[in-house]
């Protein structure tokens, strides 16, 4: 086992991987920008360097820094977290070369899955359904055009190079699809530095479904059921829940069998999640996250596996917790994002939080790392913690979700607390009738009065 990790990351997720290595007996290294030398990952952790002043690319995506903070505390492992180094590759390499390891999958496999062409042709070779679009990148030499044809309209112009919802233009019409391909590669290009695109069949109402996994980088691999991350607002995930309400045992047996399968043929280490577009009872690969996600709570609740912790001890050679039928999904939970945004516009709401009171009750998680008069930067994403509810049942989970809405307070900054109080409160989302568009459409149904 490790004896002191190195957290490369800030905020929630930072005091998430705290806590696993407490309970884990291991020592800690904060690592924080100026604007964060008072964040609770700082107070709370064995030891803290300051790795530079608030832009992330000089303080968290500061390799240099990170590797003499490593050098200086003796840490022998780093977590990179979620976002800002965690699907670096080269960042896995350089911290092999230097005698370190990476809590994280092999670097290969994280290059492999972060260009999603190569992920999606990846995919079809382990025997897991994609959906269906261009071979490859369509670059200005292709016929564009005729491949669209060939997927039929509408269509969706994806960046090899994606994430966070970026570089993505639907084109629903012949006449839409030059413009669609100009605009991809150019939002691409600032965003990833690639611009790199291909083309996907626009699907109208499918459910954003993944599966979460889990290797030990020698052949075996388990799945932790699914995750439904449908409701979205501009391809970002807000809300989470699991079981997914429309996936039976034996739809969830078949595609997280398929998906451990492949795993296992890649030798997969680490967590993971595989996520697919499901639509009129058919799954679509769209891409794999090779790291530990902001939702991955939803599993733990129903799994009861602490998966952060089971991330540790593989990464340190330790074998799966459990065989594959050892593993049962016991009732429902579900996370809310709550962001220092306001509500409806979406602006984001920096500052000073000056009364904050958590829920709390049987079966009510909060993953924050505020406090009553902490100032949220500006510098970074706005995440104020997340909200986790577990229920025997998807109705009991929405009924304390309910109530946890109710209780909570945040005040001194704007959240998007209301939103979800309303959420709560739709009829669609009580009988679990929804996609990856009801929330947009839901959105402009209320700015429209
Ligand atoms: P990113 O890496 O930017 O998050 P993803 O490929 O994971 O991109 O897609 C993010 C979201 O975009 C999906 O959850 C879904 O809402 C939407 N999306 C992606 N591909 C399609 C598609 N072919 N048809 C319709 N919506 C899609």
């Amino acid at each position: 086992m490790f004896d002191k990790i190195l957290i490369a990351n800030r905020g929630e997720i930072a005091l998430r991987i705290l806590r696993a290595c407490k309970e884990l007996g291991i020592s800690t290294v904060a690592v924080h920008s100026t604007a964060d030398a008072d964040a609770m990952h700082v107070r709370l952790s064995d030891e803290s360097v300051c790795i530079g002043p608030p832009p992330s690319k000089d303080s968290y995506l500061n390799v240099p820094a990170l590797l003499a903070a490593c050098e200086i505390t003796g840490a022998d492992a780093v977590h990179p977290g979620s976002g800002f180094l965690s699907e670096n590759a080269r960042f896995a390499e350089i911290l092999g070369e230097h005698n370190l390891h990476f809590i994280g999958p092999k670097p290969e496999h994280i290059r492999l899955m972060g260009d999603k062409i190569e992920a999606k042709k990846t995919a079809i070779k382990l025997g897991i359904p994609v959906v269906p679009g261009s071979d490859g990148a369509v670059g200005p030499d292709d016929d564009a055009l005729a491949i669209a044809k060939d997927i039929g309209f509408p269509v969706l112009v994806k960046a090899a190079a994606g994430g966070g919802g970026r570089g993505m233009k639907i084109a629903r019409t012949p006449d839409d699809l030059a413009l669609a391909l100009q605009t991809a590669a150019n939002e691409a290009r600032a965003a990833f530095g690639d611009a790199s695109v291909y083309l996907e069949k626009y699907l109208e109402k499918p459910r954003h479904i993944e599966i979460q996994v889990l290797g030990d980088g020698r052949g075996g691999a388990i799945h932790l059921g699914e995750r439904d991350c449908s409701l979205q607002r501009r391809h970002q995930k807000i809300w989470e829940e699991g079981p997914s309400p429309v996936i039976d045992a034996a739809a969830r047996k078949k595609i997280g069998g398929t998906v451990a399968k492949a795993m296992q043929q890649m030798k997969y280490l680490g967590v993971g999640t595989v996520e697919f577009l499901y639509e009129d009872g058919e799954f679509y690969f769209i891409e794999m996250n090779t790291r530990i996600q902001v939702e991955h709570p939803v599993t733990e609740m129903i799994t009861d596996f602490d998966l952060v912790l089971e991330q540790i001890r593989i990464a340190a050679g330790g074998d799966l917790p459990v065989r594959q039928e050892e593993i049962s999904i016991i009732g429902h939970a579900i996370e809310c994002r709550i962001n220092a945004e306001n509500a409806q516009t979406f602006r984001p709401s920096p500052g000073r939080i000056l009364q904050y009171h958590p829920p709390g009750g049987l079966g009510v998680r909060i993953d924050s790392a505020v406090y009553q008069g902490y100032i949220i930067p500006p510098y970074y994403d706005s995440l104020v913690g997340k909200l986790i509810v577990h229920g025997k049942t998807r109705d009991e989970c929405l009924m304390r979700l309910r109530r946890a809405l109710d209780e909570i307070v945040i005040d001194g900054i704007e959240t998007t607390l209301p939103l979800f109080r309303a959420l709560v409160r739709e009829p669609d989302i009580i009988n679990g009738d929804y996609h990856i568009h009801w929330l947009e459409q839901y959105l402009s149904g209320q700015s429209g009065g």
